[in-house]
């Protein structure tokens, strides 16, 4: 997936917290259509590339660094 899409698990729809506006240290499972047959817990502070805007999120103003 192309990398603009990466974003944090805490501002992504398929982040299975009741919260509307999820924090950094929350656990959750991930709901995303591909990962979720892995029954995957992430935290807020997660994140990966199957990431889509969560309603009510505001999109990612930084982007991870690349290794060095
Ligand atoms: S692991 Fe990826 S798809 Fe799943 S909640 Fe986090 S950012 Fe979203």
């Amino acid at each position: 997936m192309a990398d603009q899409k990466w974003g944090h698990c805490k501002q992504c729809k398929y982040f299975a917290s009741p919260a509307r506006l999820p924090l950094e240290d929350e656990e959750a499972p991930c709901l995303h259509p591909v990962l979720s047959k892995y029954r995957l817990t992430v935290f807020g502070a997660n994140g990966c590339t199957g990431w889509d805007l969560r309603a009510g999120a505001e999109p990612p103003r930084e982007r991870p660094s690349a290794p060095a």
